[in-house]
Order: structure tokens, then C-alpha cells, then sequence
């Protein structure tokens, strides 16, 4: 797996902070620190739609479309996934659960073969890839871009990366959260992502 950050708002702390000072008419206070202790008090208070004006856009590789699934639930991000309709996918590989070993995870891996020998078959018989896909497991690795504001971040970052959610989707919120500390500490240096 591996999620980089594509793009993330300049300045993100400063803007947030400076739309929150809007309302305060308080923008003469502004200072690095300052501002981010405000961010840490508009958290605390629950006042984080200003943490909307501020944006992330990651490219997560290496994920299987199973974890896609469960990561496009989250309505106010935005994506694009690479299409089983119009990419030739014969050579993705199987991502490996953990809980997956030795005997099991080579039977596994044999039923991945078929399965993609069976697709390389469905290709050449001259049916879609729209169509030939359906024999490819949910574990098949994909790729997708994921843009989100930062409260709808710190939303998936909690959610997801709780004790609750797999493996999978965990890892992803675990990097995100990661990346996102570099950039903008007052607004993500509470959340944890339990091991
Ligand atoms: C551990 C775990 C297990 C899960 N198991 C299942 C399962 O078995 N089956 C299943 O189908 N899903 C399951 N889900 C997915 C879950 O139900 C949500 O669809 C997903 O987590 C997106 O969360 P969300 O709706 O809070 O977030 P987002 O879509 O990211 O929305 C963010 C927030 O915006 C607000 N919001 C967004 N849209 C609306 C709306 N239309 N109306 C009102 N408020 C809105 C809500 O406050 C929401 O929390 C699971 C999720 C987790 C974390």
C-alpha cells in the first residue's frame, strides 16, 4: 500500500485560523502560534466548520478494492478510482490479509491465478473488460484519489482508524493521519490511530 499527498492547502493553519478570526473580528492577533491554538479551542468548542476551508488530496495505490468500497462510503470526499472498464487489470496483484498464512494464503494465491488466467481468457474470447472483471477477487489491488476537506478528514481518520475498523482501511487512515500531522499539527495532532 502506499497514500501520498498530491496536494494539500498552502498555509492550511493560517487560512483556517484567519476565517475563524472573521467572526471575532480578532484577524490583529494572528501569530503561528496563536493561531494554532486557536485551531486547538475551535476543536475542543466543536466549532469546526471553519476546519472545512482547508483541503487534502491523497493517491492511494496498493489497496484492494474491498477497502475502495468501505473508503467511497464517505459521501463529502471526493474520488476517482482507477475503471475495471477501461483498464486491462491482469497483472494486480492479491493484497494480503494479515490473518492469511502459509498453506491458507498459497491457496489463496493459486485461486487469484486462476481467476486472472480466467480474465486474460475472457479478454482474448473478445469480452469487455466491463464484463471479464466480475471473476476478479475483492482482494485485487486498486488505486484511487481521494480529495476531503480537513473536518471531513479528521472524520475519517476517527472513524476509520479505530479499533473497530479492519486492518485494511485502518492502515490507509494510519498514513493519512501520519502525512497530516507534518502539515498541520493544531488540527490533527489529537487523533491516534490505535495498532
Ligand atoms: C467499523 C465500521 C463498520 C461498518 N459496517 C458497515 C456495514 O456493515 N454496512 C454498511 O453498509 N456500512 C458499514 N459501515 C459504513 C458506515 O455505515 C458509513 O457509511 C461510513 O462509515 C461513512 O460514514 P459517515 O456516513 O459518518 O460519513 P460521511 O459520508 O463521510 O459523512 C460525514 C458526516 O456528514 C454527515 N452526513 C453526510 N451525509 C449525510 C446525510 N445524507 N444526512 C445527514 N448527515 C449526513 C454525517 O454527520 C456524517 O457522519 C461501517 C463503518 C465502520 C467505521
Amino acid at each position: 500500500m502506499r497514500v501520498e499527498l498530491l496536494s494539500v492547502t498552502p498555509d492550511a493553519e493560517a487560512l483556517i485560523a484567519r476565517c475563524a478570526r472573521i467572526s471575532h473580528r480578532s484577524e490583529g492577533k494572528a501569530s503561528p502560534e496563536a493561531d494554532r491554538e486557536l485551531i486547538r479551542k475551535l476543536i475542543r468548542w466543536g466549532h469546526e466548520s471553519v476546519l472545512e476551508f482547508a483541503h487534502a488530496v491523497f493517491l492511494i495505490e496498493g489497496i484492494s478494492r474491498a477497502c475502495a468500497n468501505q473508503l467511497t462510503r464517505h459521501r463529502l470526499a471526493s474520488f476517482v478510482q482507477e475503471s475495471q472498464r477501461y483498464v486491462d487489470v491482469r497483472d494486480r496483484n492479491l493484497v494480503h490479509p494479515p490473518s492469511l498464512k502459509g498453506e491458507l494464503w498459497e491457496k489463496a494465491l493459486r485461486l487469484h491465478e486462476q481467476a486472472r488466467l480466467l480474465y486474460e481468457e475472457l479478454l482474448q474470447e473478445g469480452i469487455p473488460k466491463e464484463d471479464a472483471r466480475y471473476v476478479l477477487p475483492i482482494g485485487t489491488e486498486t488505486r484511487l484519489v481521494m480529495c476531503a476537506n480537513f473536518r471531513e478528514l479528521r472524520h475519517i481518520i476517527r472513524l476509520r482508524g479505530s479499533k473497530a475498523a479492519q486492518w485494511e482501511i485502518r492502515e490507509v487512515a494510519r498514513r493519512m493521519l501520519e502525512l497530516m500531522r507534518k502539515e498541520a499539527p493544531s488540527v490533527f495532532c489529537d487523533l491516534e490511530v490505535e495498532a
